[in-house]
């Protein structure tokens, strides 16, 4: 499992939970205020485990390198519970579709949350020296571009991402060969 296919495979969960919340109550089984507070505790939880993804990617990274491994930082999320709540309830008043918006808004939030936690873990590690940009699969022009032949960015620089963009830095360190 790669950082993509971790983070993907999160949004995919959470879309269909928050999906699966929706239904039951679209179906009588929750009142909305059940289904809004459900739901928005779910994406917090979702955003925690983005997070988590990301240390346990960069964790990887360490070890590769031959390095011990820091500690988790056990970075906080800075859920926003009012944001999520009202995009919830707008997401539910719009004549849009509700199950579609609800599936984009959990991916979303997962992406954001694993790509804002990976930036911040990479900040706090002293060892980083840098990072080239890991491109993921699908990655647009922008994204190979920015890849420039593997270019090591600076480590205090943060990754240009963009929405629905999963690449994510691959640290180099201090004082250890490259290569
Ligand atoms: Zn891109
Ligand atoms: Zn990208």
């Amino acid at each position: 499992m790669t950082y993509e296919t971790n983070v993907a495979a999160l949004g995919e969960k959470t879309s269909n939970l928050i999906e699966g919340l929706w239904v039951k109550h679209m179906t009588g089984t929750l009142s909305f205020d059940e289904f809004s507070v459900t739901a928005t505790r779910l994406l917090v939880s979702a955003q925690a485990k983005g997070v988590a993804i990301s240390e346990l990617t960069l964790a990887g990274y360490f070890q590769q390198a031959g390095l011990a491994v820091p500690a988790f930082q056990g970075l906080q999320t800075v859920a926003s519970t009012d944001g999520l709540q009202k995009a919830v309830a707008t997401i539910a008043a719009s004549d849009l579709d509700t199950v579609m918006q609800l599936r984009r808004l959990a991916t979303a939030e997962v992406m954001e949350a694993a790509g804002n936690g990976y930036q911040k873990a990479m900040k706090g590690y002293k060892q980083i020296e840098g990072y080239t940009r890991g491109l993921d699969s699908g990655a647009c022009e922008l994204c190979r571009w920015l890849y420039k032949d593997g270019f090591v960015y600076p480590a205090g620089q943060s990754m240009h991402r963009h929405k629905g963009c999963l690449c994510h830095p691959v640290p180099t360190f201090k004082n250890v060969p490259k290569g």
